[in-house]
This record gives structure tokens, sequence and C-alpha cells, in this order.
């Protein structure tokens, strides 16, 4: 039977509870123990995917084509494994299945409750997740604060579940902040305490507490958590600040955080190889070299909203010990200020995105790239751009756009799918998940992926207008991977160019760790190369042997 970690956050919001639960999740699957995470969204929206990411940060895509948390591309990073739509469930989702089942008549003759109709739809969301991946244990991360008001059906809901399930298959695990007061030169408990009761007077009691701080909590401290909030001392565990948040499970381990909960649940006996993930961290700690690339998006400001292509870049760099360093830069800056923005980037990566604002700029960094060799990657609408600019500046097609932004355009090189164009509404209708794709062999893409048929996750509307191909064609370019069974391109390159590639699709989604995304190693070996040849230009700071 199936074993529940339900995690919650209490003090502040943006803690990392995310990356605590993917970290305890790579703990245990290091031990053998085969782990599903999900994640339950306090907010009414059906899903992110309407949400711009000002208001929450990039919009993960999942295989099944579910637009969900950024925190399920932690999870997928960490634990290694593809979640699905069912591992994001959101309260519009809740309420939005209730209402159906009461109309449908469900519920004939009785009042329809937030307990118990409400709880249980959430606990059938969970269950859903045990019987689907069959995983030995389910980690539940509850967004948002304890004390929210919104979190509170989740909260009733996951306390229900020791009850229902059994104390020896549950445990809870709450994450605070411990600070520290500069001018007493004292780091707090009260906070953790405070945040302790208040989950109590909900019902529930955790069982570990992970205390975040920037200074080492000495054991005083956490005897003292332990009394207070009545947790074994050995369950009060400490997360402090990493370098690397792959450094997090390894704290986390040496804390003894798996050790508490493998004890609870009973799977004691497993031993632990961390080795794979160890020697990963090795390299991101001592790499021999950096490498800087710009990224060019409008909302490089929000550290959040770009989170997958700059871990994709990461990767990428640790599978060649080199440091990626990102230089990011905003594309309406890039209209104000020119090219000077793009300075020292031994590459350009220009980001997806949706609308009008600051495609200028993306338009210049694209001919700035393609005109001088610099190595180049286009994500989406950065592919989808880089046709317009070969349009315009190659085959001499003035006025040419996307439809997206210029509907009456002469030369609508990127346009509306048929099934798009009569839509009614505007969530979870894009092209989204995965698609399979055919290579050209001996292109660059078929070099980097080293296969032919692959796939990608996507989310997007408009593609490329095949009306234009035999002209990009004659022209130089090559569209090296198709979507076969919808004769749509995925994949274009110049062949002229050092390296020059866009892809339609979003590789950085299932880029990991330890196996980084092909056409992201194959763009940071191709910046390093430009790095190596224009040393003296300074695009590079330091590049080993
Ligand atoms: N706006 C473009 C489209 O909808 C690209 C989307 C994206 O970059 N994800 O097709």
């Amino acid at each position: 039977m199936t074993k529940y970690i339900f995690f919650t956050g209490g003090v502040v919001s943006s803690l990392g509870k995310g990356i605590a639960a993917s970290s305890l999740g790579r703990l245990l699957k290091s031990r053998g123990i085969s782990v599903s995470i999900q994640k339950l969204d306090p907010y009414i929206n059906m899903d992110a995917g309407t949400m711009n990411p000002y208001q929450h940060g990039e919009v993960f895509v999942t295989e099944d084509g579910a637009e969900t948390d950024l925190d399920l591309g932690h999870y997928e990073r960490f634990i290694d494994e593809n979640l699905t739509r069912l591992h994001n469930v959101t309260t519009g989702q809740v309420y939005g299945a209730v209402i159906d089942k009461e109309r449908r008549g469900d519920y004939l003759g009785g009042t329809v409750q937030v307990i118990p109709h409400i709880t249980n739809e959430i606990k059938a969301r969970i269950k859903q997740v045990a019987v689907a991946s069959g995983a030995e244990v389910c980690i539940v991360e509850v967004g948002g604060t304890v004390g929210d008001i919104e979190s509170l059906p989740f909260l009733e809901a996951i306390r229900q579940f020791r009850h229902d399930v059994g104390d020896d298959h549950v445990m809870y695990v709450h994450l605070t902040l411990v600070p520290h007061l500069g001018a007493a030169d004292e780091l707090k408990t009260k906070p953790t305490q405070h945040s302790v009761r208040e989950l109590r007077a909900i019902g529930i009691t955790p069982d570990a507490i992970v205390c975040r701080t920037e200074y080492p909590l000495t054991p005083e401290i956490k005897e003292k958590i332990a009394l207070f909030c009545d947790v074994k001392p050995s369950a009060v565990v400490q997360s402090r600040d990493a370098q690397s948040i792959y450094q997090v499970p390894l704290n986390l381990e040496a804390e003894g955080l798996a050790d508490a909960v493998t004890q609870k649940l009973g799977f004691a006996d497993r031993s632990l190889d961390l080795e794979d993930w160890r020697a990963m961290v090795r390299r991101i700690q001592r790499p021999k070299g950096t490498v800087r690339v710009a990224l060019v998006g409008k909302y490089v400001e929000l550290k959040d909203a770009y989170i997958s292509i700059n871990e994709a870049l990461y990767h990428a760099g640790v599978a060649h010990n080199t440091e990626v360093e990102v230089l990011r830069v905003d594309s309406e800056t890039l209209e104000d200020r020119g090219l000077e923005a793009l300075d020292g980037a031994a590459g350009i990566l220009v980001a997806p995105g949706f609308g009008a604002r600051g495609i200028k700029g993306k338009l210049l960094a694209i001919r700035h790239a393609r005109e001088s060799g610099v190595p180049f990657l286009g994500i989406c609408y950065g592919m989808q751009l880089a046709c317009v600019e070969f349009a315009r500046n190659v085959c001499g097609l003035e006025g040419a756009h996307t439809r997206e932004v210029e509907p009456d355009t002469p030369h609508p090189v990127i346009d509306l799918m048929e099934n798009q164009r009569n839509l009614q509404a505007l969530g979870g209708t894009m092209r989204l998940g995965t698609y399979p794709c055919r290579l050209t062999p001996g292109t660059v893409a078929a070099r980097a992926y080293g296969e032919l048929e692959i796939t990608e996750r996507h989310r997007h509307r408009f593609e490329f207008n095949n009306r234009y191909r035999e002209v990009f064609e004659r022209r130089g370019m090559v569209f090296s991977g198709l979507y076969v069974d919808a004769d749509l391109v995925e994949v274009i390159e110049l062949p002229a160019h050092p390296w020059f590639l866009g892809t339609q699709a979003h590789p950085e989604y299932k880029s990991r760790p330890t196996r980084p995304a092909p056409l992201y190693t194959g763009f940071i070996e191709a910046c390093i190369a430009c790095a190596r040849s224009s040393e003296s230009a300074g695009a590079v700071q330091r590049i080993g042997a």
C-alpha cells in the first residue's frame, strides 16, 4: 500500500518547499523506493496556463500536455520521472469537478459542502496519483503557507488521510524559516513555534520540521524546536542556503531527513546509492571554465519566468564541465540600447513568448547572431521570429511576419493552423504536450540528438507556414525536423552558420541534471567553441584546457 508524505510550509512563502520536497524525493529514489510527487495549488484557476509570468513564474508543461505549476519542473528534474496532469491539482479543478457532479445529480438530495464533498474530491485526486503511478511513496506538497484561507480545505483533506490510511502510512513534514536577527545576533525559533501551533490547531502534528536558515542551527536550538513543537530532535533538520539547488538533497541527507522518513514509514532497511548525484554535484562545484550566454526575453528581470531554460543551460554546462553564466537581456532594452546589450555573449538564446511586446529586440538579436556567426538557439517564439527575420532580410519578403502580431501581413510565414482559427476558449487550447519529430540525417539537430526519431514537448498556437518552405530552402535554410503526420516544421537550421538552430518545441522541459537536453548541450558546445575562437573579444573569462 502506498505511503504518503505531506509537505506544508509556514512563516513566509518562497522558502523553497518545492526544492525541499523534490530533494526528499531524490533521497528516497536513491534508496530504491519508487516515488511520485504531486502539488496541490490553492488558487481557483483550472491550471497555470492562463497566468502570466509576473503572477506565477514559468508555466511547466508535462508529457501529456498539462500546463502546470513550475514546481513540477523541479520534481521532474530531481526525481527524474515524467509526471502528468494528475500531479497538479488546483482549487479550480476540485470545485469544477464537484459542481459538475452536483449538476449531474450525483449528490441528489444532499447539501454539497466543503467537508466532506470538497475534501473527498481532494483525497480522491491524491489517491489517483498513488494508483496511476504505483509508487511506494507519494509526496504531496500543499502550496501556499499555513494560515492562508485558501489552503484550508487541502489541509483538512491531508489531516483526514492519517485517519483513513493509518499513522504508519502517513508523514507530515513542515518547512519553516528560522530567521537571524542581526542586532541580537540570534536565531529565532518563535516563528517556527507559531507556525506549528497553527498547523496543530488544524489537527496536523508534524513528524519532521525542516528549518530554512542562513546560519547553522546549534543542537540547543534544534532541541528547543523539538520540545516546543513536539517532534523528535532527530527530525528537526536544517536546510541552509545552498550554492546550487542540486546540493540540497546532499545537505538534507547529511541532516538525516530521509532517515527520519524511512524510520517512520518502515523503509529503514533500504540502502542508499547517491553516487551519480554526488558526481554531478562535484562537476557543478569544479567547472573548468565559464561561458557567457545571452538569454533574450521580455521577462528576464523575473527570477522564475524562464526557470526550465535556465536549468537546461545549467545542465548542459555541467555536461561540458563549464559554468554557464546567463546574461539576461531584456528584449525591450535591446530595442533602445542596441546590440551593446549583447556584448560579451558567446551565444544567444531567444526565449519563448507571446504577443508584440519586445519582438523588435528579439529580431535584432537574431539578425546579429545570424550575420556575425554567434551560436543561436531559438525556442518556440524564438524559432518563429528567426523565420520572420530570415524571410525579411534573406528572402526579401517585405513585411513578412507572424500572424500573431500582424494579422494583415502580406507574408504570414508563421500562421495559425486550421484547428486553431475559431477557438472559443483560451485555456488549454494550444498545441500542448509531447509530439514526435523526425530529424534529417547529417544535420546539426540529428548530430545533437544522436538519433532520428525524437519527441519534445510543445506549447504554442502558431506554426511555420509551409507555403514558404521552398523559398526558405532556396535561400539556405534547412528544415531539419518535421512532425511528419501533420507535415509541420519542428526544427530549422542554417548550415552556412557555425550553429544556428530554432525549435518549435521546448526541449528544456525534458532536461535533467543527469540527462541534459541534447539541443542545449549542442548549443553550449558551440558557445564554448565560439568563445575560444574569440577570447580576445572578452566573450570568455576563463576556459580551461
Ligand atoms: N506565441 C507563439 C505561439 O503561440 C509561441 C509560443 C511560445 O513561444 N511558447 O505559437
